[in-house]
């Protein structure tokens, strides 16, 4: 489905464990296998704290997994220390869900832009005002925009803003962590357009965590569901919907709202609460919510096994 000769990152068997209190312990990400192809999105789905956001703080290199490699360009980035870990951080820039508290609210916007490119020499400091105003111009603000504080822009403005600094340094591949989840609908149409037209013009990959289904659809290439730390299913974008597999794939998908939806009949919803991570059960993770749960599943944890071309699924029925 992806040529191989495109593949760009590589997460292989990446686990993460904390400690917990009284000796337990929380893994976060467990057996974490995933590809990141050039110029495509992978989107990472799943319930809050199911660890997406743990797992893409690996890429860029905020957070080091307790076992496992990501490849990036030939080599384990995981591994990384002092200068090259600093110029690898170019390659791989972050998007965060809320603008507002990830920088400085006393910067400028063009010292908010520029400050990456500055940190690596890449421009000098009397460059500032017109790449900030060329940077806005490029995810579709106005240059004046340039002279503004954060706190004189609406949400969307300032997503822009965290767009055009995250691209500045011209990185391979853009991580956004629920990029898009505080704003209005009409608004994250806007955004994922605009991305989408960046990508297209750009050839960035994109790694996009989101607990949207419904939206996630709309625009990647590839789909990966996860579900306390497992991934459960790896699909193309095209196949959410009639193809998606997994029971807990199928749960989350029929419970995204839809404006055509017949609300007449019951919403469905995934039953019971989500299990501790600390007390996790012995075969599948979902087995305690799942209504297709057998004996087999409760004792032999589900490996992923390709169902399709570029479609993976961790589950018994499979
Ligand atoms: Fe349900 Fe069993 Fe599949 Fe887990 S392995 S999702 S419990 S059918």
């Amino acid at each position: 489905m992806f040529d191989e000769k495109d593949l760009i990152l590589e997460a292989k068997h990446v686990t993460r464990r904390f400690p917990a209190a009284k000796g337990k312990v929380l893994t976060a990400c467990n057996d974490v296998n995933l590809k990141f192809y050039k110029g495509k999105t992978l989107g990472l789905v799943g319930e809050s704290g199911c660890g997406k956001s743990t797992f893409m703080r690996f890429l860029v290199s905020l957070d080091k997994p307790s076992e496992g490699e990501i490849i990036y360009r030939g080599q384990d980035i995981t591994k990384l220390k002092g200068e090259k870990l600093r110029q690898n951080r170019q390659n791989i820039q972050m998007v965060f869900q809320d603008p507002a508290t990830s920088f400085n609210p006393k910067m400028k916007i063009r010292d908010v832009i520029c400050e990456p490119l500055l940190n690596f020499k890449r421009i000098k400091p009397s460059e500032k005002k017109e790449k900030a105003k060329e940077l806005l111009e490029m995810v579709e603000l106005p240059g004046e925009f340039e002279d503004r504080f954060m706190h004189n822009m609406s949400g969307g403005q300032r997503q822009r803003v965290a767009i055009a600094r995250a691209l500045a340094l011209e990185p391979e591949i853009i991580v956004m962590d629920e990029a898009t989840s505080a704003l209005d609908v009409s608004v994250q149409k806007t955004i994922i357009e605009l991305i989408t037209k960046l990508q297209r013009e750009k050839g960035i990959t994109i790694g996009f965590i989101c607990h949207d289904l419904g939206l996630i659809q709309s625009f990647a290439h590839q789909v990966a569901v996860m579900y306390l730390g497992n991934i459960v299913e790896v699909m193309p974008g095209e196949d959410i919907g009639e193809n998606c597999r997994h029971p807990y794939s199928k749960a989350l998908l029929a419970s995204v709202f839809d404006i055509k939806m017949d609300f007449t009949k019951k919403i469905e919803s995934i039953d019971s609460e989500i299990p501790s991570p600390l007390d996790m059960p012995p075969g599948c993770p979902f087995c305690d919510r799942c209504d297709q749960c057998m004996e087999i599943c409760k004792q032999e944890h589900p490996v992923l096994k390709e169902i399709a071309p570029g479609h993976e699924v961790a589950c018994h029925l499979y």
